[in-house]
């Protein structure tokens, strides 16, 4: 079943699990995260227009948003070197790394640094108000990052904030999305019997 099969799987099993346990934080970070180190771990899904770096800066692709919005997915491109303002999120995320490493840098809401770590492919974080959801993420490696989130809301719509690193002031911002369309994940003709 490979393809974006991988990707359409996914997308039901956080479907059936935002039914059932949406309100149940530390569930939806349990279970979420089972479904997205097996996304991961299969590096044969994501079509290679939600992959492509930019020079410019990292990038973040819609993959996918629930029709009510209790979630969404999104593909991370870092070229070596990329690296995100200090954010906060509002929602739980998890996000799990696909290929290269990502280092994440965590703050406390003092906007003083915490903890750092790398992550490589199959790892997968968690971010959330509750338990810390202040951070920068970036490239350290040599070659190119991709890191699949997923969100507890519409993650590119909500007003959230970046800080100023040296006297950490919160500067309103929506971060939007980098793409006008989302990958096809319903045309079933491709493989049949999927
Ligand atoms: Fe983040």
């Amino acid at each position: 079943m490979p393809g974006i099969a991988r990707l359409r799987d996914f997308v039901t099993g956080m479907t059936r699990l935002v039914e059932r346990h949406g309100a149940d934080e530390p569930r939806m970070l349990d279970e979420g995260e089972k479904l997205l180190r097996a996304l991961v771990t299969q590096d044969d899904w994501l079509p290679e227009e939600f992959a492509a770096p930019s020079q410019e800066s990292y990038r973040q692709y819609l993959l996918y948003c629930d029709p009510l919005e209790r979630f969404s997915v999104v593909s991370f491109v870092w070229m070596p070197g990329h690296r995100t303002p200090i954010h906060n999120h509002t929602v739980w995320g998890l996000v799990g790394v696909m290929r290269g490493v990502e280092k994440c840098e965590e703050f406390s809401p003092a906007i003083k640094k915490t903890h750092s770590h790398e992550s490589k492919p199959g790892d997968v974080d968690r971010v959330s108000p509750s338990i810390g959801d202040i951070h920068v993420v970036s490239n350290p490696g040599k070659q190119t990052a991709v890191s699949i989130h997923v969100y507890g809301g519409n993650i590119g719509a909500l007003h959230r904030h970046v800080y100023d690193p040296a006297s950490g002031a919160p500067k309103e911002f929506i971060s939007g999305y980098h793409n006008a369309t989302v990958p096809n994940l319903w045309d079933r003709s491709r493989s049949a019997g999927s």
